[in-house]
């Protein structure tokens, strides 16, 4: 088992150092156009695909690094580049490892491969749970799917909303309860293959920031999927009901809402978004504050400002180490006895908004105008204390555990 280390090893630091490269010089200055634009950086992805960067067998291998560090260090670089950018990059790996952490060995081999395409023809793929009625609180989900014995068929009806990449996935990946009565323990997850009838793009949203990340409803109509797309197949599927009916009928268990529960090995990722988010607006600052002068002098001269800084610098260090504590802590299987996967997701998030805010502030004027990335940063920086679960669910989950009480 990896001892938890603060330093990258020089195959990682390669590894970085190459992924900077690739964010400074292809997706930074792309940001600003396809923020305007609102639609899915193609091009970039295209770009990234040929790299390697955009592929299942890169994130794989940073997705089963020992040390942890791996997942981190990729999203903060790519983060640091432009968050809606990055998340079109990166989304279709959120659809992945649903199925890597559900499917069997099959499903993986078949579907994983088809959520990425190649680089002459790239593809999407959506991860599809929240709803309109059912968002932090996941147990409330409609979309039901109800399997089809004599034709060996699930049919899923429902929408789903805010899914990134719905619509203009290959395949998407569909959250649906097949016992209502279980709440989150009746949810079953489903892939839905290329061009499969029935499932249409809704509403595509505008949204405030990361804007180059296509959000959309995702409505499912008399969706039928062969049995074979259930995550997991039917007999584990069946064995799970059976246990969840059984607990149920005992009054035992409490059906936790999966919001609150699962993802706790997970949200270090997006802490790790964050982290990049913030960096990138504080090292503009830094920056500006040392050649802007008002009153003769650098406004870094300033302890107001310099004093800002240092805030903002620490700030970043410190939800990189929770972020990079979580990872280690997931990759080698500690048990999250404090929420710690909550606890980075939530300083992380809440650190990406306040850096940025203060960035422009040190940048006045210009840190206002679209002319300096800030104002951008800034807007991104928002979606991380929304998506993966929210800020006040991240403090309900940590209160939980920490103190065991079912605290509303
Ligand atoms: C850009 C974007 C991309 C997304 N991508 C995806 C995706 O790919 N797939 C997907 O399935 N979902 C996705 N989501 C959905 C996202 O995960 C949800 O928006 C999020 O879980 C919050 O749900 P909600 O928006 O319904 O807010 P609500 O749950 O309605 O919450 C509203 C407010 O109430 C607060 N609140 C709710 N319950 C409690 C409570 N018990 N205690 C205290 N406060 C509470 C919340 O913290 C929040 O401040 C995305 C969302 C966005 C905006």
């Amino acid at each position: 088992m990896a001892e938890f280390t603060m330093e990258l090893n020089d195959e990682q630091k390669e590894v970085r150092d190459w992924l900077h490269g690739f964010a400074a010089d292809v997706i930074r200055p792309a940001a600003s156009e396809w923020d305007e634009r609102e639609e899915t950086p193609w091009p970039v992805i295209q770009e990234a695909a040929k790299l390697g960067i955009y592929s299942l067998d890169f994130y794989a291998q940073q997705f089963f690094d020992p040390t942890g560090l791996g997942i981190p260090m990729v999203m903060e670089e790519l983060f640091w580049g432009d968050a809606g950018i990055a998340l079109s990059i990166v989304g279709t790996g959120l659809a992945a490892v649903g199925v890597l952490a559900n499917g069997t060995e099959e499903q993986i081999g078949t579907w994983v491969p088809q959520m990425y395409g190649d680089a002459n023809d790239v593809k999407v793929a959506a991860f599809c749970s929240s709803e309109p009625d059912a968002g932090s609180d996941v147990a409330a989900m409609r979309t039901r799917a109800v399997y089809d014995e004599a034709k060996d068929e699930w049919v899923l009806n429902g929408t789903k909303t805010w899914a990134t990449n719905g619509g203009i996935a290959n395949v998407h990946v569909v959250v649906a309860s097949v016992d209502p009565e279980l709440g989150s323990k009746g949810h079953a997850s489903f892939i839905v293959p290329p061009d499969t009838e029935g499932l249409s793009q809704g509403q595509k949203f505008k949204k405030h920031g990361i804007r180059a990340s296509h959000t959309a409803e995702v409505v499912l109509e008399n969706v039928r999927v062969p049995g074979h797309c259930l995550l997991g197949g039917k007999d584990k599927l069946d064995e799970r009901l059976a246990r969840a009916r059984e607990k149920a009928k005992k009054g035992g268990e409490r059906v936790k809402n999966a919001a609150m529960a699962t993802f706790e090995a997970s949200r270090p990722a997006v802490g790790a978004m964050a982290v990049g988010t913030a960096r990138a607006a504080y090292e503009e600052a830094l920056e500006y504050a040392k050649t802007r002068e008002q009153f003769g002098r650098p406004i870094i001269d300033n302890q107001g400002v310099a004093f800002q800084l240092a805030d903002m610098a620490t700030q970043v260090d410190a939800a990189r180490l929770l972020v990079w504590r979580a990872s280690w802590m997931a990759v080698t299987g500690k048990k999250f006895e404090k929420a710690e996967g909550s606890m980075s997701k939530l300083y992380a998030s809440e650190t990406a908004k306040k850096v940025t805010a203060q960035a422009i502030q040190i940048l006045g004027g210009n840190g206002y105008t679209r002319e300096y990335p800030v104002e951008r940063m800034h807007r991104d920086a928002a979606i991380y204390t929304i998506f993966e679960g929210t800020s006040e669910i991240q403090r309900l989950v940590i209160a939980r555990t920490l103190s065991g009480l079912p605290i509303r």
